[in-house]
């Protein structure tokens, strides 16, 4: 490594020029123009370095994106290239960035700034030992005799054993003390060597050892028609309904990859990749040859998993979203999105990716085959399943015996006259779910409630019609949440979960002076009634509330999945956390609180939302030997999501779906992309917005500008937010537009100015 810090202004001669795109949100794909020092003369593409920029010569990080024999710049005026990070991104991944900052929209910086995970950057837990080496000299002369002896073992030593420091090479040599080592170093024939590591105190993962089970019909069918065609590109979309044995068909699958030598990707959605997921991979493949990559470890085991995988040590990766950019030295073999219709696989932040069309294209570039499952896919791939760009494999059976559990709705309308008059008190427990909860836990079983709702309640409002006042953030569009807080002397918190600005709960409505009222739904709601109800769920105990409030970090969450497999807890009370992947055999009840919360959402994907999540969370019921059950409450029961969610129709669901999507006009018969412009000044952003919904028309191209148009969210933290809706029949024709309003400067993505390229979340 060469520092050239101590001499910035002596001429450096170079051997090379190098393009280097740095990592900040500068739009020049093509990178900066830095000379190559003779001491960095093999220097490669999708090196990470460190070069000064501006007249003060700051550091700055950037990749080398290419290297070029010459320059058109004054040689003079061509600062050097200061030091090599020691990173290197491999070519296919220099290349998928590149995709990307094209396709999304994104400055190339930005990008590869997001491929290297934040820890690797920092080095977190990097090590340097010295290591201890034969030279291959012989020692010459008279030895004293116990650096004879010394030297004796050492000989003795096999050729392949480890590397060790001085004080434990002598340890395992037997010897008392390191002075005959030294002296063998001072005649030349040890060496010191440094050796670079990344250090991690590890949690051991649990595994589950190979049950070798015998595959099913369908399950053989999906494999064989995978496992054909490994040796290039080919998109797979394997819909199986909950339990049916995906997981099954991609560990077979990627058992025939491990063999021919290549490296194999598995993206998981970040909350459902629990130890028990996990552990089925390194049950059958090793834990040295399994990287594991989610927001439960610390940065400094993130960076050793992501070291393993770039020395070759690891072959296979299962990971959240980001682990799509594993940068395996070699070939990749295979990559494996579960859960493919999952939201979390959109970043909400620059770059706006997919993690499930990244893994596409990059499937394209390693020339490999991409396999999509999901219970409930997502109406993009199951049409290009149905139109032949996919191959699509069906699992249309739970394996193992276990059979779908029996999901009933209720109408909630129906169920609140069914309390008697006397009964003043909320309920958000309907008598037909609060009868099950209370029938489960005599048999023994396990329950699963979900809510998709933080808090206690979200209105708070005067009991007065007429009045008509509610507390809405000051800072935002939205009203606010009350939340019960055991430690604050008034007994909990009014919060606003998009600015998280507090006040007190007001007692007295601030227009008539009425008592306020507390409306509405929340998680600790329903906990509260739970504890009431039933004796035996004692919160914290028995009864655990799974919440971004209660799960503050991921290592709270793989805490509380085990004590609810250890069979210590009996009910989990949670927003959608909960819904997904978790596979426990004494689940026999699980109750959907509200099915309306996501289905009144002012998007166009509400009802894909509201199927999905029902599909998931019904799917967590009845994995064991005992029959499941599950109860939905909603106050639209004959809505097509909810009723055909409750008879697990998919393709009856995706059919009407698509109907209405195509009248529309809407994904996935058009391609989207949304600009949205925020400012604390509405006239400014609503300025810059018509600017920009002005461009994309008078482009000529073939596409549907909606807006400029306030947000549904039309204001977060004092910043008003104006949309601008594209939509186009072709992904290119979009991509045209952009990308020529992209280089007028009118769409810098920034602080102000957000681009989603395939956008999920509309508010
Ligand atoms: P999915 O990923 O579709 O939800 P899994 O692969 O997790 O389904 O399978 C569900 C359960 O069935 C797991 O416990 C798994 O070990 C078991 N299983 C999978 N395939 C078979 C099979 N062919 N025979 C018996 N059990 C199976
Ligand atoms: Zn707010
Ligand atoms: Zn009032």
């Amino acid at each position: 490594m060469v520092d050239d810090t101590l001499f910035p202004r002596a001429p450096v001669e170079a051997v090379a020029y190098a393009h280097v795109v740095l990592e900040r949100s500068m739009d020049y794909p093509d990178g900066l123009t830095y000379a190559v020092p003779a001491s960095m003369r093999d220097l490669r593409v999708g090196e990470r370095v460190e070069a000064p920029l501006g007249r003060a010569d700051h550091a700055v990080q950037g990749y080398v994106v290419e290297i070029v024999a010459r320059s058109d710049f004054d040689p003079a005026r061509i600062k050097p290239i200061r030091k090599r990070t020691g990173i290197t991104l491999p070519g296919p991944l220099v290349e998928l960035a590149q995709w990307m900052a094209r396709y999304y929209c994104c400055p190339l910086g930005t990008v590869l700034g997001a491929v290297v995970p934040a820890p690797v950057k920092r080095g977190v837990g990097n090590v340097v030992r010295r290591v201890v080496e034969r030279t291959g000299e012989p020692p010459e002369g008279e030895l004293p005799p116990a650096t004879r002896d010394a030297w004796a073992r050492i000989e003795a030593m096999p050729a392949d054993a480890p590397a060790l420091e001085a004080k434990a090479l002598a340890k395992s040599l037997g010897l008392t003390s390191v002075a005959p080592i030294n002296r063998l170093v001072k005649l030349g024939v040890l060496r010191i060597a440094e050796v670079r590591s990344v250090r991690a105190v590890w949690a051991e993962h649990a595994v589950e050892p190979d049950k070798g089970l015998t595959l099913s019909e369908e399950q053989r069918i999906a494999f064989e028609r995978i496992a054909r065609s490994l040796d290039g590109f080919s998109a797979h979309l394997l819909r199986g309904v909950t339990g049916s044995g995906k997981t099954e068909v991609y560990l077979r699958v990627l058992d025939k990859v491990i063999e021919t030598g290549a490296g194999a990707i598995v993206l998981v959605p970040e909350i459902s990749l629990t130890p028990q997921t996990a552990g089925r991979f390194l049950g059958r493949f090793g834990q040295a040859g399994v990287a594991v990559l989610h927001s439960g470890l610390t940065a400094a085991q993130r960076h050793q998993q992501w070291a393993r995988i770039a020395t070759g040590e690891a072959r296979i990766v299962v990971g959240a979203r980001s682990a799509i950019f594993a940068p395996f030295p070699a070939r990749v073999g295979l990559i494996i999105v579960d859960e493919e219709h999952d939201e979390g696989y959109k970043q909400d932040q620059a770059p706006r990716y997919h993690g499930r069309d990244v893994a596409i294209k990059r499937a394209q570039i390693e020339g490999c085959p991409v396999v999509l499952g999901s219970a409930t896919p997502s109406l993009e791939s199951w049409r290009n399943a149905t139109q032949g760009r996919f191959v699509l494999s069906e699992l249309s059976e739970r394996v193992g015996g276990a059979r779908l559990p029996r999901v009933q709705v209720v109408d909630l309308a129906e169920e609140r006259r069914a309390r008697p008059w006397s009964d003043q008190r909320v309920h958000l427990l309907g008598p037909r779910l609060e009868s099950a909860i209370g029938r489960t836990l005599a048999a023994g079983g396990q329950i699963i409630l979900l809510l998709n709702r933080r808090g206690f309640a979200n209105y708070i409002c005067c009991p007065d019609h007429r009045c008509g006042w509610t507390l809405r953030c000051d800072e935002c569009d939205a009203t606010m949440v009350y939340h019960l807080d055991k430690l604050s002397p008034a007994g909990g918190v009014v919060r606003c979960h998009h600015c998280l600005a507090e006040v007190k709960l007001p007692a007295e409505c601030p227009l008539c002076a009425r008592r306020v009222s507390v409306f509405g739904l929340g998680t600790q709601r329903v906990e509260q009634e739970l504890s009431r109800v039933f004796p035996e769920l004692i919160e914290g105990e028995t009864l655990l509330r799974v919440d971004g409030d209660t799960m503050r970090t991921g290592r709270d969450w793989l805490r509380t999945l085990d004590r609810f497999g250890r069979g210590e807890v009996l009910c989990m009370i949670g927003t959608q956390m909960i819904a997904k992947g978790l596979d426990y055999p004494n689940v026999r009840l699980v109750g959907v609180i509200n099915a309306d919360t996501a289905l009144n959402l002012p998007d166009f994907r509400a009802a894909e939302r509201t199927f999905q999540l029902v599909s998931q969370v019904a799917g967590r019921s009845g994995r064991g030997a005992e029959p499941g059950r599950v109860v939905v409450q909603t106050m639209a029961p004959e809505s097509p999501a909810i009723a055909l969610a409750a008879t697990h129709d998919y393709r009856a669901f995706a059919q009407q779906e698509m109907e209405m999507r195509e009248q529309a006009g809407l994904p996935p018969f058009a391609r989207m992309a949304r600009v949205v412009v925020r400012d604390q000044d509405y006239a400014k952003a609503l300025r810059s917005a018509r600017e920009i919904a002005h461009a994309m028309q008078t482009e000529g191209a073939p596409i549907r500008v909606r807006g400029p148009m306030p947000c549904p969210l039309s204001r977060i933290a004092g910043f008003h937010r104006i949309a601008i809706e594209m939509t186009a029949d072709k992904a290119s024709d979009l991509q045209r537009a952009l990308t020529s309003a992209r280089n007028t400067g009118l769409l810098k993505s920034d602080a102000r100015t957000s681009v989603d390229v395939d956008p999920t979340a509309l508010l």
